[in-house]
This record gives C-alpha cells, sequence and structure tokens, in this order.
C-alpha cells in the first residue's frame, strides 16, 4: 500500500503524525485519525468509549476500561513514515558494524548483501518493525479483539 504525501497529516486537524502525541490510529471502519483528534471526539458510554467517525459516521467502541491508547490499532505503515529516518539511521549503523567486523567489506560486497536481505523476507521484516512496535500491535490486538467482542454482544 502506498501512503500519500497527504495520508502523513491527519484528515480533521490536519498536523503531521508523530510518535508521541499525534499517533495514527485507526478506527473500526478503517479510517485513520491521530490520537489527540480521537481524544477530543471520544464519548464515554458508561464503560466504553465511543467515537463517531467524522468521515463515514461509523462509530467505534473500545472498551470496557480502556483508553483510546489501549484499544485502537496504531496504523503500523503511517508509523513507518513517520520513523523512516531513525530506521534507516540504524540499518546504516548495522551495516556500519557488520562492515567493522567483517574487516575489509567493500561498497559492493554490501550491495550484495543488501540484496540477499530483501530476498529473506523474515530478515527483512524483523528489520522494518522495530521490536517495540511488535509488541505493542500483540497487545493492540489482544485489547481490540475484547473491545469487539463487547462490541457486537452489547
Ligand atoms: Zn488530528
Ligand atoms: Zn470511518
Amino acid at each position: 500500500m502506498v501512503v500519500c504525501e497527504e495520508d502523513r497529516e491527519c484528515g480533521v486537524c490536519y498536523q503531521a503524525y508523530t510518535r508521541s502525541e499525534r499517533v495514527p490510529r485507526l478506527l473500526h471502519c478503517s479510517h485513520v485519525l491521530c490520537t489527540l483528534c480521537l481524544e477530543r471526539m471520544s464519548r464515554a458510554l458508561s464503560s466504553l468509549l465511543a467515537v463517531r467517525c467524522p468521515f463515514c459516521r461509523w462509530t467505534t467502541c473500545v472498551g470496557p476500561n480502556l483508553s483510546l491508547q489501549e484499544g485502537l490499532w496504531v496504523h503500523t505503515e503511517l508509523w513507518d513514515q513517520i520513523s523512516e529516518h531513525e530506521d534507516k539511521n540504524e540499518e546504516e549503523r548495522e551495516e556500519e558494524e557488520e562492515e567493522k567486523s567483517q574487516g575489509q567489506a567493500t561498497r559492493q560486497v554490501q550491495l550484495t548483501q543488501q540484496s540477499k536481505w530483501s530476498s529473506l523476507k523474515s530478515y527483512k521484516l524483523h528489520l522494518e518493525v522495530p521490536p517495540i512496535l511488535k509488541r505493542l500491535s500483540n497487545n493492540l490486538q489482544r485489547t481490540f479483539q475484547i473491545s469487539h467482542q463487547t462490541c457486537s454482544t452489547s
């Protein structure tokens, strides 16, 4: 999926997503909003939090007793876009370390390594998804399932 430049900002406040305050999160209708806007638009329904999507008016509920951060998925592709720069640095650092350990690594060796890496899907995945994000999405997956069940039974 290609993320356009304009998708990197929230459709409500038109601010660019960030990794701290304006984290891009998915509503159950798959529209994306920043966390600040989600918090502003959420309404408390007993133990649930309901957010009505400003684009399609679908109501997403989160809970019981979960915050929006706990109950809604982070849009990982947008998150990757935000962290793109940092990831690149990390990759470069890894390559540098490898170069040192190999002693006499030339630019060409580095290139062949890179093409090998991209054919190894699992390794590539490991490079692209920081472990903290993996843990986060596992958490979110669990809470999403809980909130989803609650939504459909109530
Ligand atoms: Zn926003
Ligand atoms: Zn929507």
